[in-house]
């Protein structure tokens, strides 16, 4: 089965509406994707939460405290980790050029959205994650993943008669 992913251009809004509104006016609403591809590097299982627009003097103020569904790898044992991961944002999206800020609208009055939550999912998937808590991760002699399989490579380790028979060995 594959899973068909939304397009990035769900994340273009028109706000033409807000923009003709008075200073101070305000939107709510809810995103509520599911698979959904935010950028080439980034597709998340779903992205969810409540999202604010404000017309501001300098454009639209956006806020936002999304759950977003990514995948993200063990940094023990390098295992694909499903994690929620909560993406804050607090960002303004200027209407004129001059304004000094990361975002702006231009005349066709479109916010694409998706770059600036690519940037805020990429910082978030820094985070070191587990598998689990008691992830025995990848043996270092044999690159074995000690969670699925066992190897010996320990054994020969940790039993002290070996070693000191080894040393025996290596004296003569
Ligand atoms: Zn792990
Ligand atoms: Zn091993």
């Amino acid at each position: 089965m594959t899973t068909h992913y939304l397009h990035p251009r769900v994340f273009k809004i028109n706000v033409g509406f807000l923009l003709s509104a008075p200073v101070g006016t305000s939107q709510d609403s809810t995103f509520e994707f599911p698979d959904v591809r935010v950028a080439d590097d980034v597709t998340l299982h779903y992205l969810r939460g409540p999202l604010r627009m404000s017309r501001t003097k300098e454009g639209i103020l956006v806020q936002a405290t999304l759950h977003a569904g990514l995948e993200n790898e063990c940094y023990r044992c390098l295992d694909a980790v499903a994690v929620d991961s909560v993406v804050l944002v607090e960002e303004l999206f200027a209407t004129n050029g001059d304004v000094d800020a990361e975002f702006h609208i231009f005349d066709d009055a479109i916010m694409d959205m998706a770059p600036l939550l690519r940037a805020e999912i990429l910082m978030n998937t820094d985070e070191r994650v587990l598998c689990r808590e008691d992830c025995k991760g990848l043996c270092p002699e044999c690159g074995i993943n000690r969670n699925h399989q066992t190897c010996t490579c320990d054994e020969d380790k940790i039993d002290p008669r070996l070693e000191a028979l080894k040393r025996l060995l290596k004296a003569e």
